[in-house]
């Protein structure tokens, strides 16, 4: 496909505010673009050149993309500068001074193929060829066209696009309807790379994607946990079943094959190089090929302490990871095996899995497991949880015996008791950031004074407002959320967003924070679980995190959650 007419589909997609209208014009796009580029664009679109786990990062800074603007189109660097401080879009600018209107013949994946070699230069002198090297492939091409490369490198196209809107494209192209989205879904849960996917099923039809497999190296989305207030309802639900420590660390599923280890932390991303002691012992274990799901967490074998989370992550954001890894070390907490030698165990019973993974190793410094019981009575479950508690843990995670592997997906093979569960609304709530209001008083000085969040609503893959969110943060908190969220600001409401309020500014749903709130109410006001002109909202909902770096947006609590929890607190309610 011509670039050119890629973008005007880029153009169509930024213009709509509905969801319907996006799908309808995705299915249109995928319809009219071959094989070879079907992944491209899948990768475009989800504004990334290539699925996290492979680590490249687009990142252009804002000077380099000014200078190559303003040496393809002989414009003055400093009046550029200024004019973009002003209007906050490069993109716009790149279009403004480029006059060419006819769409170029260049080809998308040219495009495509460029900016990835753009990524790829370092070393001496790189800045001075990045700049030269964008500025050559901008000059090419129209205005229309710049506009959308200028975004994607700085990665501010903002198009939000959801997986779950690009499957259901991907399916009507080739299949005439969307059925086939919950095939695709199955293989993207496999593997987490949408743009491999789609390019399988392109070449290979449905029967390809219908035998679609895990492969080592190859990330799965990790399986999580449904909640239920009590003991009693687990059992209920689950009959007998294994009950498990539930370790409060950080998400590694690890990889193996021959001497290559990989580990990918929840949200995907390639996490070898900052547990590198962990890395070694793994690959020290007999076996050739696997791949398990595990908790990490800093360790310290002589007082037989675990930290929290936050220290953990210290790890990821201050340098020195070898010394740390050293005078910390991290213990990885093993509680599932997908794959083994070349045997796939997704759908095999977690029982079974369980047993092969006892025998995958000898406990060590670095390598555990976690302790677990199998049961089918409430005092005993009872008496675990307690146990695990009171040594500090977070709570348990009851599995159903008979229970698959659920790449991807939340539901009721794993549920996650916690220890703040039973009082009225002691869980915490992530939510993501729609918008936010300007301020009044000392915080209109900050630019902003408030945000207006929600929670993700699978069904209709939007996401649905919850409550305003005004405290827990710092006077520097505040000024940073007005810096990153103008970074992603859009100029009318998102069309995945569904919303009676309207923000002062629209932002792309992108950052989660975690709040905690004294009640979850009923409310016309709020669109989470709207329904004959009733919603959820929250009262007085207070930050408890800054923005989560773990977790994407639609990692977020879900609308579900909260019907959940809110009949969790009423039950509470009438016992007292
Ligand atoms: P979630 O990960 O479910 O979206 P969250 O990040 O708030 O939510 P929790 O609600 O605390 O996490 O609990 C679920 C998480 O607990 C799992 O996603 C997993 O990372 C972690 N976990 C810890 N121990 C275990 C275990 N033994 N089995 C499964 N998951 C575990």
């Amino acid at each position: 496909m011509k670039f050119a007419e890629f973008c005007d589909y880029l153009l169509k997609l930024e213009k709509t505010t509905k969801r319907l209208e996006m799908f309808d014009t995705l299915s249109d796009m995928f319809s009219n673009i071959d094989n070879e580029e079907i992944a491209k664009a899948v990768y475009f679109i989800q504004e990334e050149l290539l699925p996290p786990f492979y680590n490249v990062q687009l990142g252009i800074a804002d000077k380099v993309a000014e200078k190559a603007i303003a040496e393809a189109y002989s414009v003055d660097v400093k009046g550029l500068s200024q004019e973009y401080s002003k209007k906050g879009d490069l993109g716009e600018l790149a279009e403004k001074y480029n006059k060419k209107n006819t769409g170029s013949e260049v080809s998308l994946s040219h495009v495509y193929n460029k900016i990835f070699d753009i990524t790829k230069i370092t070393g001496d002198g790189s800045v001075e060829l990045k700049i030269k090297s964008l500025a050559t492939l901008i000059k090419e091409v129209s205005g229309l066209e710049s506009k959308y490369i200028i975004r994607f490198v700085l990665g501010k196209l903002r198009l939000g696009v959801g997986e779950a809107t690009i499957m259901e494209a991907l399916s009507k192209s080739k299949t005439g309807d969307r059925k086939f989205k919950l095939e695709l879904e199955r293989a993207f849960n496999l593997c987490s790379d949408l743009g491999y996917v789609a390019e399988v099923f392109y070449k290979g039809g449905e029967e390809k994607i219908r035998r679609f497999k895990i492969e080592v190296m190859r990330p799965i989305r990790p399986a999580l946990a449904e909640r239920l207030p009590s003991v009693h309802e687990i059992v209920k639900k689950l009959g007998k079943f294994a009950v498990d420590q539930k370790f409060d660390g950080f998400r590694s599923q690890v990889h193996k094959d021959g001497d290559k280890v990989k580990i990918f932390s929840r949200n995907l991303e390639d996490i070898t190089h900052f547990m590198p002691e962990v890395a070694e012992a793994v690959k020290k274990l007999k076996h050739k090929r696997f791949i398990f799901d595990s908790e990490a967490l800093t360790y310290d074998e002589n007082t037989n302490m675990l930290y929290p989370f936050q220290i953990t992550m210290q790890r990821k954001r201050k340098h020195g990871v070898e010394e740390k890894a050293q005078s910390l070390p991290l213990r990885l907490f093993v509680f599932d095996i997908m794959l083994l030698d070349d045997k796939d165990l997704i759908n095999e019973p977690f029982i079974k899995r369980r047993e092969i993974l006892d025998k995958l190793f000898e406990e060590n410094s670095s390598l555990a497991r976690t302790k677990m019981i199998i049961t089918d009575s409430e005092s005993e479950m009872t008496k675990f949880f307690d146990d695990t508690v009171s040594n500090g843990l977070e709570g348990v995670v009851a599995k159903k015996l008979d229970a698959p592997y659920s790449a991807g997906a939340r539901n009721f093979g794993w549920i996650k008791l916690k220890r703040s569960y039973g009082a009225a609304l002691e869980d915490t709530i992530d939510v993501v950031i729609l918008g936010y209001y300007r301020g009044k008083g000392i915080r209109a000085s900050f630019g902003l004074g408030g945000l207006l969040v929600g929670v993700f609503d699978e069904k209709a893959d939007t996401f649905k407002t919850i409550t305003k969110l005004g405290s827990g943060f710092s006077e520097e908190q505040f000024k940073e959320l007005k810096r990153i969220l103008d970074d992603i600001r859009v100029e009318h409401k998102p069309a995945r967003v569904d919303s009676i309020l309207q923000p002062d500014i629209w932002v792309s749903p992108k950052y989660v924070l975690t709040l905690k709130a004294d009640e979850i109410t009923r409310s016309p006001t709020h669109t989470a679980g709207l329904e004959n002109g009733t919603g959820y909202a929250l009262r007085f909902p207070r930050a408890v995190s800054f923005i989560r770096k773990d977790k994407r947006a639609e990692d977020c609590n879900t609308v579900r959650d909260i019907i959940e929890m809110f009949k969790d607190q009423k039950s509470v309610k009438l016992k007292n």
